[in-house]
């Protein structure tokens, strides 16, 4: 291993440039960094701001116009406006961002994850500036941004690295060549790539062509680099990546590895630490390699090597990324250490406060992502209001969150709202109380993937730990199936209407618990309820009738068939309830999220409701309602939305990237029609038939509102035709 220090604090101020032996005082810092600015937003954000608060450094947040009432900006110390809410415009706004660290004064620039933390320029504007870059030099962030300089150089160190074609020559000819020499099936990469974009794996040789040109495009729209590289796929991976540190001093440890292999789209949304699929011997192989690849590149600061690891045991390097991860809680809780510490102080140019040896690691530890998505609609990003956030709190339990309740979740960034972990004695245990904390959490007014991941934590196969990056298809079926637990034989969805129902009873002013609903004077009028999800589908009627005391004679009517029962309410306050039925306390929260649009969290899963009035009226759209209802609406059903009367619509807000389709061409069902982008997603709206294009009424460019119509597809068989 290196040569390392075992002291565990930096010592005092003084200079020197040599390695420190092992039982000497630190070396010291060469700058004591005391205002950063940190140039990112939600869970990053708060996430740095909480360490710097502890050191003692001030901090400075900054926001574009959506952001400018989120929870990173009202914590930070002070808070600079860098643009309008569009990413280009401000989050990757680098002489905004330097402006605004010159403005206050700040002498270093911590860039969180995503945005500018791996964009070499910006390392290098930020030390032109005077500014300290928390993070690794320039020159490693851009080697390390190409996919293809990295394999090239780490298989020159003999790190293994996937079978694949990474040359200079990017003719399809030479691609189909190299694919037929390595075998099918292959993987597309984009060289630039970053978070699953610009990826395809390829089956068979006719498929290459159109894969190609899709990774080229969204390459280059992404990262303004289309260049391609090939790499064997290899069947039923796990992704297990080490954390690695290195300081100024020559110093370079690893501090443990992070399985990540449950994702969804090649991102990952669950990963825990230790990786279940470690042998203590392959454990020892693997961080001997990501410590050649941080020696090899003599890297400085937080960073972590990514590697694929086959069934049969062999592991290749996929890349380094050059920043602070995503999911870096799970080392924290495994290890105890505070990483955005440890990133501070090697930028100040401490030497690491702990050696290889002196890093302890304690049980498991478990982190999973909740998105804005529907996974029920193939994960198709959401948008809408955050009508109420309760994390869920405990012991061993660490929530990372970007959102409050008040805010909106837009179409301007990544649709990562927070991140949960849990830590535990074991893996079970770590497993089940992370699974127990994401059934307490409460998130109303849009769809996100919670429940989703709950399934997959205590899924059999995952607490086996027999897992690959398959999981999420091979169990789409079960992972996509609520587990329903009726109470007194009430659906969800019913237990959700009644709670909106008790909900909006009103409240007799002065009337104590008791006598709360006696002077009533009757049955209440029906009150009729549709799941958002299936506007069209079945109503319930809720008709309340008060007993004695808080007593409340309900009826439900769910397709023609009515029941009483007997409920006791035993609390009522703002939107939470607390209702005995059948002798089982029945807990809900609600939310009116838009007129007559109730989001509930009720018996561990969360409904939304649309209360139908008694007349039709025409509804009245809320500032949000025409922004996300429509979004939500087209979640689940957004294959049957994509289609009306022929018009191709869009099923979510975005911008479109491509349009594949020419006016008066004939497309087969399945091809290709336009490509939009939103929250850092693409999405192929492809023919659901076979027709004619007979109107285009979208460009490349144009942002679009979510059932916007894209194109008019005139069926092939249609009897007109
Ligand atoms: P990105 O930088 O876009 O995240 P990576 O190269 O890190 O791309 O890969 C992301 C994910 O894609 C991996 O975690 C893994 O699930 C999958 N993947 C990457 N390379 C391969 C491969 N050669 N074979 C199979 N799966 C792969």
């Amino acid at each position: 291993m290196s040569k390392t220090i075992r002291h565990a604090e930096p010592a005092p101020l003084t200079t020197t440039t040599q390695p420190a032996p092992n039982s000497s005082p630190a070396p010291a810092a060469t700058h004591l960094i005391r205002k950063v600015l940190v140039a990112n937003r939600g869970e990053i954000a708060r996430r740095v701001i909480r360490t710097c608060r502890e050191m003692g450094i001030a901090t400075v947040a900054v926001f574009s116009d959506a952001d400018a009432g989120a929870a990173h900006v009202r914590e930070a110390d002070e808070a600079i406006r860098i643009g309008p809410p569009a990413a280009s415009a401000s989050y990757l706004n680098v002489p905004a961002l330097i402006e605004a660290a010159a403005r206050t004064r700040a002498d270093a620039v911590h860039p969180g994850y995503g945005f500018l933390a791996e964009n070499a320029a910006f390392a290098a504007a930020c030390r032109d500036a005077g500014l300290i870059f928390i993070g690794p030099a320039p020159d490693v962030i851009a080697r390390m941004g190409s996919k293809r300089e990295a394999r090239r150089l780490m298989a020159a160190a003999g790190v293994p690295v996937v079978p694949g074609y990474d040359d200079a020559d990017q003719s399809d000819v030479h691609f189909a060549l190299a694919a037929r020499e390595i075998g099918y099936p292959v993987l597309v990469k984009a060289s630039a790539g970053g978070g699953g974009k610009g990826m395809r794996s390829v089956r068979a040789e006719g498929e290459l062509a159109e894969a190609l040109a899709g990774a080229r495009r969204e390459a280059l729209a992404a990262f303004g680099d289309a260049t391609l590289l090939l790499e064997k796929l290899i069947d039923e991976p796990r992704h297990v990546e080490f954390q690695i540190f290195g300081d100024a001093h020559g110093h370079l440890i690893h501090l443990g590895e992070r399985d990540c292999t449950i994702q969804r789209r090649h991102q990952k949304i669950v990963e825990e630490t230790p990786s279940p699929a470690l042998t203590p011997e392959l454990r020892a192989r693997m961080g001997a390699a990501a410590v050649t690849v941080g020696r090899r590149l003599n890297y400085t600061n937080a960073g972590t090597v990514e590697f694929i690891l086959a069934p049969t045991g062999d592991f290749y390097f996929l890349e380094v990324n050059t920043r602070l991860q995503v999911e870096h809680p799970v080392t924290e809780l495994a290890t105890g250490l505070d990483l955005v510490r440890w990133q501070i102080l090697v930028a100040e140019g401490h030497p690491l406060p702990l050696a290889q040896d002196a890093i302890r690691f304690s049980g498991h530890a478990v982190e999973v992502r909740l998105y804005a998505e529907d996974p029920a609609a193939g994960f198709l990003p959401q948008i809408g209001p955050v009508a109420r956030w309760r994390p869920p709190d405990g012991a061993d339990v660490r929530v990372d969150a970007g959102i409050q309740t008040g805010d909106a979740v837009t179409p301007h960034y990544d649709p990562l709202l927070a991140k949960i972990s849990a830590h535990g004695a074991d893996r079970a245990e770590a497993l089940r109380r992370l699974e127990h904390a994401l059934a307490r959490t409460v998130l109303l007014g849009l769809r996100t993937n919670q429940d989703y991941l709950r399934r997959v934590l205590l899924h059999p196969a995952h607490l086996a730990g027999q897992i690959s990056t398959a999981f999420v298809a091979r169990h789409a079926a079960e992972l996509l199936t609520p587990a329903d637990q009726p109470i007194a034989g009430l659906s969800g969805d019913a237990l959700a209407a009644l709670a909106v129902t008790i909900h909006r009873l009103p409240e007799r002013p002065g009337a104590g618990q008791s006598s709360q609903w006696r002077n009533n004077p009757g049955p209440s009028p029906l009150q009729r309820y549709t799941a958002l999800r299936d506007d069209a589908g079945p109503a319930i009627g809720i008709r309340l009738a008060p007993a004695t005391g808080n007593h409340l004679a309900v009826s439900i009517v769910s397709e023609n068939q009515e029941r009483t029962l007997d409920m006791l309410v035993h609390a009522r306050s703002g939107g939470d309830l607390a209702v005995e039925i059948d002798g089982r306390l029945v807990h809900a929260i609600c939310a009116e999220v838009a007129p007559g649009e109730w989001w509930v969290r009720v018996a561990g899963a969360t409904h939304a409701l649309r209360w139908m009035p008694p007349l039709p009226e025409p509804s009245v759209p809320s500032a949000f309602a025409t922004a996300a209802t429509p979004a939500m609406h087209a979640t689940s059903t957004a294959r049957r939305d994509a289609v009306a009367d022929g018009a191709i619509l869009a099923p979510m807000p975005g911008q479109v990237v491509a349009v594949t389709a020419g006016e008066g061409q004939a497309v087969r069902a399945g091809d290709p029609l336009v490509i939009l982008e939103a929250m850092k997603m693409e999405y192929t709206v492809r023919a659901p038939y076979a027709g004619v294009v007979t109107s285009l009424r979208c460009r490349p460019g144009d942002q679009v509102a979510p059932r916007a119509v894209l194109l008019e597809l005139h069926p092939l068989d249609h009897p007109s035709s």
